[in-house]
């Protein structure tokens, strides 16, 4: 039977993170405008920091990452154009289908191989020729981190390389960009250099409450800005969120190593016990695999005891961000120990 206690550690997701005194502090004494006649000036300030950070020309403040995503898409592709995906990614799966529904895009859909990536011969292969009968392939749509894993430098470069050759735009969806930049070191210019687009969370292990920045060439930005008005998303005196946003940018990045360190640390203990296979975390996500015959029992064990995780079909996943510390991994780690005691 499933319980429901009460949550006392929280591995659902890094979106759960509620905002810091600090960053409420930011909130309440942002100065603020009327973001639909472009003079919100924390608005402002937050776009053209994310423009800078990512080293690209222009950045629009969105509500949600799949509005930064959707609008990232219509701004590259029209109706009966083409994107080339990956089948596990959050643009084609977990949108609600909003490129084809709202934006007559079609998806083109391919495997994702087992370290997130697409085979530079799949992609080569998805590329339509100039022939009535097919789509216009238009974009190819990435994401890093993928499931929390980190798409490789070269990959990167190779896969856009290729995207290039055939005239394809190229749109990352960069919710953890900044987990994957910490994870490999690099500043996040350097990983989202060969991209067009990027859309990058703010309400994830940066722990901003609300918010996403598409950020990218002037001209994808100003079509996604009138966009955005068309989905509903031109917002007001939204400073107040923005002022969250540039408060993550400048106090929760280099952070989000301590997100890793302890993905680990839960990672290295759950793989301790017989029944659990855990798949080793790049970043902040840890997927546990767990044995069929106790998969139920030990869900059940786990919420009884108020770690709160993810998870159907026997998998779980357990994510790392800034409301849950060290103490909360040690207790996570104890309450799983007790159920195989
Ligand atoms: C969370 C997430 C998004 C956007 O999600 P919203 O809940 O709409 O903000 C997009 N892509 C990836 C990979 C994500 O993890």
């Amino acid at each position: 039977m499933p319980s429901d206690a009460a949550i006392k550690h929280d591995f659902r997701s890094d979106t759960v993170t509620r905002p810091s005194s600090g960053m409420r502090r930011a909130m309440a004494e942002a100065e603020v405008g009327d973001d639909v006649f472009g003079d919100d000036p924390t608005v402002l300030r937050l776009e053209a920091m994310a423009a800078e950070h990512l080293g690209k020309d222009a950045a629009v403040f969105m509500s949600s990452g799949t509005q930064s995503n959707l609008a990232g898409l219509m701004a590259h592709c029209g109706r009966g154009d083409e994107y080339i995906v990956g089948q596990m990614a959050h643009c084609y799966r977990w949108e609600a289908g909003g490129a084809a529904v709202l934006g007559s895009i079609q998806p083109q859909p391919i495997a994702n191989r087992a370290d997130g990536s697409l085979a530079l011969e799949d992609i080569a292969a998805a590329i339509k020729p100039d022939d009535p009968h097919f789509a216009i392939t238009r974009l190819l749509a990435l994401e890093n981190t993928i499931g929390g894993k980190v798409l490789p430098r070269s990959y990167l470069d190779e896969a856009t390389g290729l995207a290039r050759e055939h005239d394809l735009g190229c749109h990352l969806d960069g919710a953890r960009a900044f987990n994957a930049a910490v994870a490999l070191g690099l500043p996040i210019s350097e990983i989202v250099l060969p991209f067009d687009t990027v859309s990058v969370c703010l309400s994830k292990g940066l722990g901003a409450p609300i918010g996403s920045v598409l950020v990218g060439q002037a001209d994808l930005i100003g079509r996604a800005r009138r966009i955005r008005k068309m989905l509903g998303g031109g917002l007001r005196q939204v400073g107040v969120l923005a002022a969250a946003g540039i408060y993550a940018l400048e106090h929760n990045v280099d952070r989000l190593v301590e997100d890793h360190a302890r993905a680990q640390r839960l990672a290295e203990g759950l793989a301790a016990f017989d029944g659990l296979e855990v798949t080793q975390p790049d970043t902040n996500i840890v997927f546990v695999d767990v044995a069929s015959q106790i998969a139920e029992a030990f869900g059940d064990h786990l919420a009884t005891h108020g770690i709160a995780v993810t998870g159907n079909y026997g998998k779980t996943r357990w994510v790392t961000h800034l409301d849950v510390g060290d103490d909360a991994v040690t207790e996570a780690l104890e309450v799983a120990g007790r159920f195989f005691d």
